[in-house]
């Protein structure tokens, strides 16, 4: 494992939180708004889709961001949207329960009018028993909890982390599902890992009744991101195989495995507007370390939106340049320095 130092960048509140992957809020177009308070990670997945976590190759930061600021942009994201019921996920580019407030950023989403679901993603590493008691006083409505394996030899090779206790995980997906939180077991079907690992799974969760009012399972599939990380021979197998297998395993257990954002009440909804195209050349400053190695974060002069720069390492911080925009798909921005 190699072990590379980052930086830890406390989110300044003058900075835009729609526009960049790692943290703030995503927005894409449904009823659903994505909430990313932290970036970091205390496992080294050997599939994880973010490069998280000690081991990561390609981050040289990770993010934190003031809760009275992440607040005030899901509030801003909220009046777009026409629908009566919203839902709040939390789901980090690392595992949000290493967010120090993560009580009090439920508790908070709780409070807000017509967010009426709150959802989380983790690997459950960090619940406890306080921790659950803590987040279902605070309303959460849903933990989806990724258990990739029931052997613990394998959960700790999945997880590339000598320390990972499948026994303690275990316990607190037992705990969630007794608790008014749901519990969605969620893992990461990695082929030719653990293909024997996903029926035990699917036994497992029903056998602790995980998928009170959602459905019990959300099996990933594995696929091969260009910063993410891949284990070494393995080859993702297509959708069409993906599905078909879920389809059988679906027969065998008399369990829905292939989901549909309508499971989950999810439906289409306004979206916040894109404040710049693709290929419009925009006046930017630079404001700090960007998540990827290379990379620069910058605002645009209005303060609108957080931008990713690439090939942008020789860019001085606090200057200000003009940038290319590249992509802008669901208000996350990246642009080259022009
Ligand atoms: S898959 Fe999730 S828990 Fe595992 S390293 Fe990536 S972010 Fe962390």
């Amino acid at each position: 494992m190699t072990l590379r130092q980052r930086t830890l960048v406390e989110v300044p509140i003058n900075w835009p939180l729609i526009g960049c992957i790692a943290f703030g809020v995503i927005d894409r177009g449904t009823n659903l708004i994505q909430v990313r308070p932290s970036s970091s990670c205390t496992l080294s997945c050997i599939f994880c889709s973010t490069d998280a976590g000690p081991s990561s190759r390609n981050r040289q930061a990770e993010y934190l961001v003031d809760l009275d600021h992440l607040i005030e942009w899901v509030k801003a994201v909220i009046k777009f949207k026409r629908s009566k019921s919203l839902e709040a996920h939390i789901d980090t580019v690392g595992d949000p329960l290493l967010y120090p407030k993560i009580v009090d950023l439920v508790h908070r989403l709780s409070e807000l009018p017509r967010v009426k679901i709150i959802s989380m993603q983790t690997h459950g590493y960090l619940l406890s028993y306080k921790l659950i008691s803590d987040l279902e006083a605070a309303g959460l409505s849903r933990i989806n909890l990724s258990i990739d394996s029931l052997n613990p030899r394998l959960a700790k090779k999945l997880a590339g982390t000598q320390h990972y206790d499948l026994s303690h995980v275990l316990n607190m997906a037992e705990a969630i599902s007794n608790s008014k939180i749901d519990l969605l077991i969620a893992p990461v079907w990695v082929p030719g890992l653990n293909d024997q690992e996903i029926p035990r799974i699917v036994e497992y969760a029903l056998k602790i009744k995980a998928g009170k009012y959602w459905p019990p399972l959300g099996i990933q599939k594995f696929v091969s991101h260009k910063y993410g990380r891949k284990p070494k021979g393995v080859k993702p197998i297509t959708w069409f195989k993906f599905y078909k297998e879920l389809r059988k395993l679906e027969d065998k257990f008399k369990v829905k495995l292939v989901l549909k954002p309508e499971d989950f009440g999810i439906v289409k909804d306004l979206k916040v507007p894109l404040s710049f195209k693709k290929g419009e050349k925009v006046r930017v400053q630079v404001v700090g370390l960007g998540w990827l190695r290379g990379e620069k974060l910058a605002v645009d002069l209005h303060q609108e939106r957080i931008i990713t720069l690439i090939n942008a390492s020789n860019i001085e911080l606090g200057s200000i340049v003009h940038a290319r925009i590249l992509a802008c798909k669901d208000n996350i921005y990246v642009a080259e320095p022009v």
